[in-house]
Order: structure tokens, then sequence, then C-alpha cells
């Protein structure tokens, strides 16, 4: 039978014997067919539509089938599909000239991988080598990936299953202002970074550091917003001793924030910037690990060693190069920035009804929002890690919105709204629209 004869429930039935699904207990999932997408939209096989405020993964940046990236494909499908890494192929190499001139201050070389996991784990192996070094930094409210040493650095309680896992990761608290770590006011030694890196290093020995590894601005796990000063300070600690930081940017990078790359926000340069997701909006997988002008020079020199089969591919580069070519003449960053603002003042109007709302944070089209059961104690909806009964007062309002066509994602208490970049008003006050009417469920366990 051709594709026609897959009706939702067929597709609902094969998926439920034969597809493993990520991050879940098989049994307990229901995943929703979908026929397809449009925009910021996508649709069920009963043709109900839903407003994709998740760009998915945080990644579908362009939205669903943008109609030049769907052809830029095409064409590379048409001329070469593939050819080994060991050559030099048009797409690639012009995909990497391209970062590095939209890259910050002097990032320049680009190894170019399936993904962010991938993408991390060469950032780590390179710093080793570079350094000679062998500790990495990371910060517990963090995701890096789900490959065995992009887990370990990783923060959130996906890591515990994947214990031990590699060796060498030590661990820093992160600048989560709302709830300081340290219970300090603003600004707190924690909160502003280097003050807390340096005590760490003093206990791990700084000449045994290899990397610090930060996302600029945390997405998955709650999308927290450093202080001002606080990336500056990490590149002041780190320079003072000779360790090399790493930006991992594979969800706030490429116009997510407003900026083409959350630290532009700060004018803070890494030595490693880790990127994947709105690289090239997802259609093909693709990650890069671009390098300074110094490691660059290093690699001219030494071993890298560090290899994939599909280490450049012509279809994911090639998307790659239509994708950053369709965010600079549809001004794509200007437009997250503009509705990032509306989307902003709309949440803030939303808190003055809704005392669930805890805190609102948020630049361009990458906000959180934190929901608690009392605005004085900031007791928070769901625990930390809480899944199940625990998790319920969330898990029924994403439900709720669901069902009014909107679809949303949490990390535990924390709403997260990241529509795709190319989003429009109506679109960012219909989602406003809804949000008004599911958070009165968040309301009912308000006791503040
Ligand atoms: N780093 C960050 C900041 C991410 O958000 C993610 C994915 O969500 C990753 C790394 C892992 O990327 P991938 O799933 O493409 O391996």
């Amino acid at each position: 039978a051709g594709a026609d004869a897959w009706t939702g429930e067929r597709l609902k039935a094969a998926d439920k014997e034969y597809v493993i699904h990520s991050w879940s207990v098989q049994g307990a999932l229901d995943p929703l067919p979908v026929a397809g997408g449009s925009g910021s939209w996508f649709w069920d096989y009963e043709g109900r539509r839903y407003l994709d405020f998740q760009s998915q993964l945080v990644n579908l940046n362009l939205g669903h089938q943008h109609p030049k990236l769907v052809e830029a494909i095409r064409r590379q499908a048409a001329e070469l599909c593939y050819i080994g890494p060991g050559f030099a192929e048009r797409s690639r190499a012009e995909l990497a000239e391209m970062l590095a001139g939209l890259t910050p201050g002097d990032l320049k070389m680009s190894f170019f991988t399936t993904g962010g996991a991938a993408a991390n784990e060469n950032a780590v192996r390179l710093a080793r080598h570079v350094t000679g070094r062998q500790k990495i930094v990371a910060r517990y409210r963090s995701y890096h990936g789900a490959t065995a040493g992009a887990i370990s650095l990783t923060g959130d309680p996906r890591r515990w299953a994947a214990e031990p896992g590699m060796t060498g990761v030590v661990r820093m608290l992160d600048p989560y202002t709302y709830r300081c770590p340290a219970g300090h006011p603003d600004p707190c030694p924690v909160c502003t970074g280097g003050p807390h890196l340096e005590e760490i290093l003093q206990y791990e020995n700084p000449a045994t550091v290899a990397a610090v590894i930060v996302e600029p601005v945390t997405g998955t796990n709650g999308l927290l917003y450093p202080p001002d000063g606080y990336l500056r300070s990490l590149r002041e600690v780190c320079d003072k001793y000779g360790i090399l930081l790493i930006f991992d940017e594979v969800m706030a990078g490429f116009g997510r924030t407003g900026e083409w790359f959350a630290c532009d926000h700060w004018g803070v340069v890494p030595d490693i910037l880790t990127t994947a997701k709105g690289l090239n909006s997802g259609y093909v997988p693709l990650g890069a690990m671009t390098v300074s002008e110094r490691i660059s020079g290093w690699l001219r020199d030494n071993m890298f060693w560090g290899g994939l089969t599909y280490a450049g591919h012509p279809l994911a580069c090639a998307s790659g190069v239509a994708s950053l070519r369709i965010m600079q003449e549809e001004r794509v960053v200007d437009n997250a920035r503009l509705m990032g603002e509306r989307l902003g003042a709309g949440l803030a109007a939303l808190a003055e009804r809704h005392p669930s709302i805890g805190d609102i944070r948020g630049r361009g089209l990458f906000y959180g929002v934190e929901l608690v059961t009392d605005r004085a104690t900031r007791e928070p909806l769901v625990p930390f890690n809480g899944k199940g009964q625990a998790a319920l007062p969330v898990t029924r309002l994403l439900k709720a919105a669901m069902k009014r066509g909107l679809y949303l994602t949490a990390n535990f208490n924390v709403l997260r709204l990241t529509p795709p970049l190319i989003i429009q008003e109506q679109e960012i006050d219909l989602a406003l629209e809804v949000l008004d009417d599911v958070l009165t469920l968040a309301d009912e366990h308000y006791t503040g």
C-alpha cells in the first residue's frame, strides 16, 4: 500500500508496536499522529491544527516546511546527496565560511556533526587535547545531549541513568537568580559566576581543568538568564588559568534570544562554540563545533582526533546555508526580537491576573514562565524532578492547552515558550489567549 493508505489509526498502531520513543516508558505513551505542518502550525489526521509554541524541540526556527529551505534540500539532493568527509564539498565549505562570519569574535573553523551532543563530545575532547588537561567544569541545570560524554556533562536528572559515565566532570551551581542556589540575594557569588568558579577551581586544581562548558542562557532546564557580568567573569577566570570556555548554544543560538547568538547580548566570546538545531532549523540532522582563531591555528599543526561518516553531510550543510540566508533575507532575528517584545508584554499582563505566575524570564522568543503556589515563598507548582502525580498541576495545563490547539511543554514548574522565529503577531496573541484560559488551572493550586 502507498503512503496514502496510512490513516491516523494505522499510524498509531504501527508506532505503538515498533517505534521506541525518547525518554519514555513506551507503554505509557500515546503519541499524536501528525499528518503535516506549515509555518508555525502542524496538524493531525483528524484535521485538528496546533500552534507549535515549542518549534518542536526548539529547533524548527524557520517553522514547518519553509519553501525556500525545502527547495534548497531538493536542489542539493539532485546535485550530490553524499560525499565523504575527506573531500572538499561546496555546501560544507560555504556553511563553514558563513559561520566564521556570523559567529562572534575570532571564531573561525568548524567541524560539522549530526547534532548537538556530538558537537559537545568533540568540543570536550578537543579542549582536552589542546590544553593537555582532563577535567571539565559543567553546571547542574544543564542539558548537553544524550551520548556517553554529553550526558555526563549534563546536569539534569536524565544523567542519573547513565552514571558513572565520563570521568573528569566537576560541577558548579547555576546563576538562578529567582532561586539563588546559595540562598543569597543578588548579587551573590554563585549568580555572578567568577567568584564561585574560582572557589571550585581552588578545590579542583585549575592546572587540571581543560574547559568550562555552559549554556550562556540555559534552555531545557528552566530558561535561566545570567545576570549582566556573569559570562564576562567566567571568561576572566578561564583566561587567568588557561582554561578554555565552551559555550553550548545548541538551543539558544541563531536568533532564538533576539540576537544571532545568546552570548552576543553580553559581548563575551568563547574559545569553542557548539551549535545545532537553529543552525539549519532541523530539516536535516546537523550540529557544529566552531573554534577560535588560536585553536584553528593549533589544528593546522596537530591531529584532530574526531570523525563521523556524516561529518559535513551535504544535504545538512546545504540546508544550513539556505537557512542562514533565509534568516538574513527575511530579517528573522529582528522578527524574533519584535515578537518577543509582544510576547513579553502579553505575559506581564497575564501575571497581573494569574497569581500562579511567579517569574517570567525571556528575550527574543526564548521565554520561561515559572509557576508557583505562593509568590512570597516561591514554592514551585511542581517540585524539581516531579513526575506523575507530582507533575499533574502542570501536565493538566499542558493538556488543556493542546485541546485548545496550543502545543506547549514544561520543565517541571517552568513553561517553555519558544515558538518559531517566523511567528506573526496574531499567532502570539492567540497563544496568549489560550494561556490566559489554561493558567486558571494553575491558579487553582495557589495557596499564597
Ligand atoms: N545542548 C543543548 C543546549 C541542547 O538543548 C540540546 C538538545 O536539546 C543538546 C545539546 C543536544 O543536542 P542533540 O539532541 O542534537 O544531540
